[in-house]
């Protein structure tokens, strides 16, 4: 990439000036400016490209600059830019139609956002409507958006100042192995556990006032948590027992990123409502949506549906994710995705789990991998506190200064790194940021006890 000064200048004083950015202190922070991308890499002004492990925020699934994307948004454009959501248009219907095709049986209808927050607030509100009960249950360890329900719904810090919102939400633990809060010594210990708690956790709320149950099928920035086998099966079954609607959180997951269209399939369970947005197009024009099970849309047949967006089913977006069903499939993504996951992520990951004193766990499925980061392999300290920042976070800031210095771009949350690389990256490209993350690592050891 070439060296441009002083563009990178203005691009840095403008933002710098004008633009008010997302979950930051304005004054301490410094956007890199980017140039450019291409496939699975973006450069800057200096000349610097890098290898994008983290997919931006895990939503680049087709990669940079994809020609097939980029000509759907053009051809869309020029047919007909936009049009509002309470007339019928072609796009809109095919990716409707393409979607409801790769979901279970019985989900035939789809409702269009603009991304994965309000797919999760439209969801939440189908099920307390459906179901006459408004309270929702959500697992700590958990994003589900930044608006106001959505923002409740969470189990991480970025609720904590949003409080209260939406008080009709109670949290319980997710299942989540190597830190156990069942004191549990396998999965399959795990997952019965859980399930145990989270059935005490109904009962304790009262299940008259429970409309819905809301996971992330593999939790997602909060850990690749894949849950084990069984798990999702079981909220299946409480979820029947007790009235109370399933939403599967596929925002982050959906759409290839573990090898599945939806994470869900890889357990044989089937939820009530499917929410989605990053990987459907991936994010060339926002878009989310809910993927509705019959039994809730069919609600909605005589009853008018409270809720719309101007936006809801944008052509241009909707043309975008047409156009990546059709590159999944000539492609073979998810059968790529499976393949580089099994035979390239999953080794190297062990490997480097013996190697470096560092590594306290490597977990994840498909293109989709966490490695978590410890003071002490036996104690499982991790290696910095839970919600780190300043000083604290030092030892990952070190850790990832050293992946960008060698030119990949890392995915960093408390104590873990994520792989989520572009599921077109090529292997090459692949092995080479692997080689990085792995030299890196050496410098997580230097804070090892
Ligand atoms: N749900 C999950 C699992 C997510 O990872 C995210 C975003 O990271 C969201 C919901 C919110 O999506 P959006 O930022 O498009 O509103």
């Amino acid at each position: 990439p070439a060296v441009d000064q002083a563009a990178e200048a203005q691009v840095r004083a403008d933002d710098r000036t004008h633009v008010f950015h997302s979950w930051s202190a304005q004054a301490l922070i410094d956007p890199p400016p980017v140039a450019g991308g291409s496939g699975a890499t973006f450069w800057d002004y200096q000349g610097n490209s890098y290898l994008d492990f983290s997919s931006q925020l895990v939503n680049l699934n087709l990669g940079h600059q994809h020609p097939d994307l980029v000509a759907a948004i053009v051809k869309q454009a020029e047919r007909l830019a936009t049009i509002q959501p309470s007339m019928a248009n072609d796009v809109r219907g095919e990716l409707a139609r393409l979607i409801s095709e790769v979901s279970p049986e019985g989900f035939t209808k789809v409702f269009f956002t603009n991304g994965g927050a309000d797919a999760n607030e439209n969801a939440v509100r189908m099920a307390r409507l459906v179901t006459g009960k408004r309270k929702v249950l959500s697992m700590y360890r958990s994003y589900h958006g930044n608006t106001t329900t959505a923002i409740s719904l969470t189990g991480d810090p970025r609720r904590w100042a949003n409080e209260p919102a939406d008080g009709s939400v109670a949290k319980f633990f997710g299942p989540y192995a190597y830190r156990s809060a069942f004191h549990a010594e396998s999965e399959e210990q795990e997952s019965e556990r859980a399930l145990a708690h989270l059935e005490q956790t109904i009962i304790l709320e009262g299940a008259s006032t429970i409309g819905a149950i809301i996971i992330e099928s593999v939790v997602g920035s909060n850990g690749v948590l894949v849950p084990p086998p069984g798990y999702l099966r079981g909220v299946r079954a409480l979820c029947d027992k007790y009235n109370i609607m399933w939403i599967a959180d596929e925002v982050m997951v959906g759409f290839g990123r573990t090898g599945q269209w939806w994470s869900f399939q890889a357990d044989g369970a089937t939820p009530d409502l499917i929410t989605f947005a990053k990987g459907v197009n991936s994010g060339y024009v926002p878009l989310g949506g809910v993927v509705i099970s019959d039994r809730i849309a069919s609600h909605f047949d005589t009853v008018v549906f409270p809720g719309g967006l101007t936006y809801s089913g944008h052509p241009l977006a909707c043309a975008v994710g047409v156009a990546t069903f059709e590159v999944f499939r000539r492609d073979g993504i998810l059968e790529r995705v499976n393949d580089l996951g099994e035979r390239i992520v999953a080794p190297r990951l062990a490997q480097m789990a013996e190697r470096h004193p560092s590594v306290g766990e490597v977990r994840g499925r498909g293109l989709f991998w966490a490695i978590e980061l410890v003071k002490n392999k036996d104690t499982r300290e991790p290696l910095v506190p839970f919600n780190a920042s300043g000083a604290d976070a030092a030892p990952m800031n070190a850790f990832a200064a050293a992946a960008k210095k060698a030119g990949v771009w890392p995915f960093i949350h408390f104590n873990r790194t994520h792989i989520a690389p572009p599921l077109i990256i090529s292997e090459d490209d692949l092995i080479r940021g692997l080689d990085v993350i792995d030299e890196a690592l050496n410098v997580a050891d230097g804070y090892t006890e």
